[in-house]
């Protein structure tokens, strides 16, 4: 489609993830393209995915984070970058962008045949933000990265307030107080993650009450005290008052979209900019990759806001093909899947959540699994909380979330794939995974799962969901004495699992009966027996007592 004489000119807005990945597979699949990448910032190709674990320390050089240079993108592969140059305008009947030099304020012209958006997205500033204390800082870029840092070498931060329950937030808490920060995290929601569902995202608050990180879950920051510019306290919705020295804000992003609605390119209805299969905007000259775009979901099909990594990357390869030879695959559908350290744990989840399933008028069940991430007698081995929903017709996956130690990366990441190619738990229960005691267990956490999930789908037994009221139900709780002691479920008849067989005839068979354990592994074997005993409606309480008592 270009000539050498006169070489397609591809010009690229935005240098990291989706811009880097965008302009890199525009070269390697057209050797006479005229690439230039325009950046506003300083450095191009930096990992911003890892700002936070230089904060701490854990990534222990700052020059780590930078993944390619200006250099690097012209020696090999001819890529012209230019940093400290912003995009102003886009001219799309001269087909130009209006660029701004930041260091000597003169604006240029550059003319385009294709153009591709990777902008990103911008952190989200509160009310009581505006302007930024010295002292508050968003974690988006290398220079916010800088000045935390600077912030903390002072030696005079030893409160520290976190502003977000997401995954950067809960990076930022981690490393601040790997680096002894007493830090408070707040939260406008009742619960951090909210990707995940409430009973897990608890777990994962459980875990960082333990380290002693105060939460303020329900209770947002409503104004600043400031003293010379900088925050000394914040008070919270609830009218108490937080000292701080340092104010770390991560309150959510939004696609940087203004040069695409001012030239008039068309946006979705969660205000990314609205692209085909191709990465082509309304304007088929003009593609759009990153977070700046609504992405199809793989679950419901429709189109909507991802920001992560991997879609950035992923629809950056689309673009880069499309643009530079008129041909490319098809941007695959995106699922959310994502993951988070949270000091010994990990939390990951894909596909959607149950608001997310209810806001969509998907019908969804549940069935939740505690298991060990290998052979358990194997020495090592961590539990691992996983929870699968699926149609109740035909057992689609339709999403998944996991909590635990070693192990929950490559769940979720089979559970993604999966989903991907639109399995059901039939399926998965058939799913031919590696295994020897240093790895797995034969009968994988993902089997297991998907054991249960066919089980309670064919009835042999149903699951009964944590929180199911159980008054005037019939319920038998399996666990042990101290078990008993340690959780109580009142009302229930106890009947350990190993005494089960004698004892059934002092059971109800006409009542409908819920059978109760620690995890639910237990209370399936008792249910298995009274199903087969002619028990009419016998289900097994999903996760157990340990998942109730979180509900
Ligand atoms: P970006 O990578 O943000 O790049 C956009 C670039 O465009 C910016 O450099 C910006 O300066 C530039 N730009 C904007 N406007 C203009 C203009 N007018 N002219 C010139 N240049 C412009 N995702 C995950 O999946 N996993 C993680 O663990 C994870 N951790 C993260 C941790 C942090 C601290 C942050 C900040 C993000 C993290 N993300 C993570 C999100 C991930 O980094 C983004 O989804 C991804 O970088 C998006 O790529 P992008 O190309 O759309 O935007």
């Amino acid at each position: 489609m270009d000539d050498s004489k006169n070489p397609l000119r591809i010009v690229v807005i935005g240098g990291v993830a989706g811009g880097a990945s965008t302009a890199t597979r525009a070269r390697r699949v057209n050797s006479t393209a005229d690439i230039t990448m325009l950046e506003r910032n300083s450095v191009v190709s930096f990992a911003n995915c890892g700002l936070p674990y230089h904060v701490g320390g854990e990534i222990e050089k700052r020059q780590s984070l930078i993944v390619a240079k200006k250099e690097l993108f012209w020696n090999r592969f001819r890529i012209l970058v230019k940093t400290d140059c912003e995009a102003v305008k886009i001219d799309r009947v001269e087909k130009s962008v209006h660029v701004s030099d930041r260091e000597t304020g003169v604006t240029s012209t550059l003319p385009y045949d294709r153009l591709i958006l990777a902008t990103g997205a911008e952190p989200i500033t509160p009310d009581y933000c505006i302007p930024m204390p010295s002292n508050a800082f968003h974690l988006w870029t290398l220079a916010d990265m800088d000045g935390i840092i600077a912030e903390l070498d002072t030696g005079k931060v030893t409160n520290a307030v976190v502003v977000g329950g997401g995954f950067v937030g809960l990076e930022v808490v981690e490393q601040l107080h790997r680096r002894g920060v007493r830090v408070t995290l707040v939260e406008r929601n009742p619960q951090i993650l909210t990707r995940l569902d409430r009973i897990f995202a608890k777990m994962v608050e459980n875990h960082i009450a333990s380290k002693s990180v105060a939460m303020e879950l329900g209770n947002p920051i409503v104004s600043l005290k400031l003293e010379n510019g900088k925050a000394v306290s914040a008070t919270l919705k609830d009218g108490r008052s937080l000292p701080l020295d340092l104010l770390i804000v991560g309150a959510g992003v939004r696609p940087r979209t203004l040069l695409a609605s001012e030239c008039g390119l068309t946006l979705g209805t969660e205000g990314g900019i609205e692209v085909n299969d191709f990465m082509q905007t309304s304007d088929p000259n003009i593609y759009a990759v990153g977070d700046i775009v609504e992405y199809q979901n793989g679950v419901t099909g429709k189109r909507g806001l991802n920001p992560l990594a991997g879609p950035a990357n992923r629809s950056g390869r689309i673009a880069g093909t499309h643009a530079a030879t008129g041909a490319s695959n098809r941007m695959g559908p995106v699922l959310g899947t994502s993951i988070v350290r949270v000091f010994d744990l990990t939390a990951a989840c894909t596909g959607l959540n149950e608001r997310g399933l209810a806001a969509n008028g998907i019908e969804f069940r549940t069935a939740i699994i505690q298991a060990a991430h290998h052979a358990s007698y194997f020495p090592g081995s961590q539990s691992m909380q996983l929870k699968i929903l699926y149609s109740p017709e035909d057992g689609k996956l339709l999403g998944a979330q996991a909590v635990g130690g070693e192990g929950v990366d490559k769940r979720i990441d089979i559970l993604a794939t999966a989903i991907h190619f639109g399995a059901t738990v039939f399926q998965l229960a058939q799913l031919d995974l590696a295994y020897a005691p240093p790895f797995g267990s034969a009968k994988d956490p993902i089997h297991m799962a998907a054991f249960t999930a066919c089980n309670d789908l064919q009835g042999t037994p149903a699951l009964a969901l944590p929180n199911a009221d159980l008054t005037d139900l019939q319920i038998v709780d399996v666990r042990t004495a101290s078990e008993r002691d340690n959780l109580p479920l009142p009302g229930a008849i106890a009947i350990e699992v190993d005494d089960f067989p004698s004892h059934l005839s002092e059971l109800d068979s006409e009542r409908t009966t819920v059978v109760v354990c620690h995890s639910g592994k237990r209370a399936h074997v008792a249910a298995s027996w009274l199903r087969s005993s002619g028990f009419k409606n016998v289900s097994n309480l999903t996760g157990g007592m340990s998942i109730r008592s979180l509900s």
